[in-house]
């Protein structure tokens, strides 16, 4: 569904939504549905973590107990909720057949292709950012971006900059990210010329984690280089988040220069 975004249009959707099936998530399907409701939102797309690093019986665990609660909300809340089944693939290019694996299926509405770690090292989570070769770390993760952005198994690629949300306030200032601004425009020049999108992820406006992300200047960026699609999530792990942040990534959208915000069915944003 490609929304029209008018000034104090209230249509929400959460593109970008954890539950218990993730190991930093809490609450079951249900619950976060309920919550959705009570908050309004139109449409939540579960998308559930599945790091290949973790190997494909843990991935494929991941994927079958979402869709079993999701089938079972869509039973109780079809009517009143528009639900997709998705997932959060971390690092589909390092494995490229799982990531094709954990896609595929006529059930599957929505992937998500986020990097969070690049080839030996830690999650960006854990990274130490006052090492003295952090700026080779971050080279590569935007160089993995690039390499992400060639694979034919997802649909939007996650919260770009995502090492930004780990870093304090003093080392974001102090680490400069403009040498890597041109891996980012291939970057979304490839996603854009492979019909792929972006998310304006909210990360529920949660202080001190650098905002929205990515900024501003690179979802004009996208527009700039023909990118078209865009998603709107809160990356919500509790019920109490779902939805939290979407207005505001909704309107850092509309300032880009994006009118219509995609909401995926049957891995398509229509
Ligand atoms: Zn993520
Ligand atoms: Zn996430």
């Amino acid at each position: 569904m490609e929304l029209e975004l008018e000034a104090g249009e209230s249509a929400i959707y959460d593109s970008h939504v954890h539950t218990r099936n993730s190991h930093d998530g809490r609450d079951p399907v249900i619950a976060i549905c309920e919550a959705a409701i009570r908050n309004g939102l139109a449409g939540v797309a579960f998308t559930d973590h599945c790091e290949t690093y973790l190997g494909a019986e843990a991935c494929m665990a991941v994927k079958e107990d979402l869709m079993k609660e999701v089938a079972e909300a869509r039973g109780e809340f079809g009517g009143s909720l528009e639900i997709a089944m998705g997932l959060e693939i971390g690092e589909p290019h390092h494995d490229i057949a799982l990531a094709r694996e954990l896609a595929g299926g006529a059930e599957m509405d929505f992937i998500i292709g986020s990097v969070h770690k690049v080839r030996g090292e830690e999650d960006f989570y854990f990274i130490d950012y006052d090492r003295p070769d952090i700026l080779d770390v971050l080279r590569k993760y935007y160089e993995e971006l690039l390499e992400l952005s060639e694979c034919d198994c997802f649909d939007v690629m996650g919260h770009i900059g995502y090492p930004l949300r780990a870093m304090s306030r003093v080392q974001r200032a102090k680490i400069s990210l403009s040498g890597f601004s041109g891996l980012v425009r291939e970057a979304l020049a490839s996603l854009a010329r492979h019909g792929k999108g972006i998310e304006a992820n909210s990360h529920c406006l949660k202080e001190g984690t650098g905002g929205i992300l990515p900024p501003l200047e690179i979802l004009k960026a996208f527009k700039a280089v023909g990118g078209e699609i865009v998603t709107t999530g809160s990356d919500s792990h509790a019920s109490a988040q779902v939805g939290k942040g979407i207005p505001e990534a909704e309107s850092l959208l509309r300032e880009a220069g994006f009118r219509e915000i995609s909401f995926f069915r049957k891995r398509r944003p229509a």
